[in-house]
């Protein structure tokens, strides 16, 4: 591994002093579950490493508002996880959580992390799609809120720029009606990586699809919404049928390739198999 300064910032403006003297050659470091394989590797050689476990304000988890959720970025997998209120009000998110790694994994893992590091199989992505998250960005030219849905740009490529950090994730209340479920596909049990991850967030009112989300990890450069499978089922009963058409819609908004972890063919079906799982999930959860 190549030598680098570390820095060890106690506030959001100290980090982003050093951002604006150093961010073309600086690299953030949360819980390091994605950086150091990649500075180990010889992916990532920044001259300066700058370590956010000393600014406290990132760790924080709070209900704002009309119970929606603030998410600080440097909190952990296994702190969502395991934290009461978003298992009850965000269980899809929760349970993404708890699919990372292990739990010395997920003890280290952060959601700003996992957003960050722009992996197309993020397991935590598609659930604060589906709850129309946003994120807030801090830079030298003040803060900006971005739809999670515009913050990834390709592989590994998000919009922040190199003197930019993630502060918050801003997730609103999924209010009464509604329930979300995530499910992945791996080949293994543990330790392994979503072929496939979809989760589906439904609201209901007076019997009918008020609002419906479904997003999906490892099946195009970015993460992405079925938003036709969504149309497909708003304003109307969900019912078995209406579940397999949404299921066929989201298969044909995949872009999947094919990789030695499996064919593009083999990563549709699982799109149609695990929204139809997911939907059916979300549907009774929001059924109550
Ligand atoms: C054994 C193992 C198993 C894993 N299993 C899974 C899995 O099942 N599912 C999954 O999705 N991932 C998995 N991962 C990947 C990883 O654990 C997650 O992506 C994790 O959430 C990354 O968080 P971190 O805090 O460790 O990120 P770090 O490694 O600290 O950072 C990752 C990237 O994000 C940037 N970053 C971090 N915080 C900020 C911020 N606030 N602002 C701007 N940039 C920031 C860093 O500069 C870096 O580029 C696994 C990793 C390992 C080692």
């Amino acid at each position: 591994m190549r030598r680098f300064d570390l820095i060890l910032p106690s506030s959001v403006d100290d980090c982003l002093r050093v951002l604006a003297e150093r961010g073309p050659e600086a690299k953030l470091v949360a819980g390091g579950t994605d950086l150091l394989p990649q500075l180990k590797n010889g992916l990532l050689k920044p001259a300066c490493v700058v370590d956010l476990s000393g600014v406290a304000p990132l760790r924080r988890l709070e209900r704002t508002d009309g119970r929606g959720l603030r998410i600080g970025p440097a909190v952990t997998a296994r702190a969502l996880e395991r934290d009461p209120g978003v298992r009850s009000d965000y269980l899809a998110l929760a349970e993404s959580a708890a699919l990372i790694g292990s739990v010395q994994v997920r003890n280290l893992a952060t959601v700003g992390g996992n957003l960050c590091n722009a992996a197309p199989s993020a397991d935590m992505v598609p659930p604060l799609l589906a709850l129309d998250a946003e994120v807030v960005v801090a830079g030298p030219r003040g803060h900006r809120r971005v739809p999670l849905a515009s913050f990834f740009v390709g592989v590994r490529r998000t919009v922040l720029a190199p003197d930019e950090l993630l502060l918050d994730i801003v997730v609103p209340g999924p209010g009464p009606g509604s329930g979300g479920s995530y499910l992945r596909h791996t080949p293994r049990r543990e330790l392994d990586i979503a072929v496939v991850g979809v989760a589906a967030q439904l609201t209901l009112s007076d019997g009918a699809c008020a609002k419906a989300r479904i997003a999906l990890a490892a099946v195009a450069p970015t993460p992405l919404r079925a938003t036709a499978a969504e149309q497909a089922l708003e304003g109307q009963p969900v019912t078995a049928e209406q579940i397999e058409r949404a299921a066929a819609l989201a298969a044909d908004a995949a872009r999947p390739i094919s990789d030695q972890r499996g064919s593009a063919e083999f990563r549709r079906h699982l799109v149609r198999v695990l929204t139809r799982r997911t939907l059916a999930t979300a549907l009774e959860r929001a059924r109550g």
